[in-house]
């Protein structure tokens, strides 16, 4: 195991385990860059413990959108229209 990673550590291409936990989220999202994601795919098929760390995360998240449901959908896009007129008139006014 000590050997697989430092060879890994050796290769410029290859992520470290603290890379892949940082982009764990986005990864399981697909919002990483194809380049990106194939880093990450590769780290995956050679680390061991990413494995099981990846496959808790998914089981994991998988739980809490059952429990959570839509209100765990990100930040909404479309807010209502006299809220962004109020705050267009907010800044106006700053302007001012
Ligand atoms: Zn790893």
């Amino acid at each position: 195991m000590k050997s697989i990673k430092a060879a890994m550590s050796r290769m410029p291409m290859m992520m470290t385990c603290g890379e892949v936990e940082e982009t764990l989220f986005d990864y399981v999202e697909g919002r990483l860059a194809p380049y990106a994601r194939w880093k990450f795919d590769l780290h995956i098929k050679m680390c061991r413990e990413c494995q099981d760390y990846l496959a808790a995360y998914k089981k994991a998240s998988a739980l809490g959108g059952e429990i959570l449901g839509p209100a765990a959908a990100p930040a909404p896009t479309d807010l209502p229209d006299d809220l962004v007129e109020a705050i267009i008139a907010a800044r106006e006014m700053d302007t001012r």
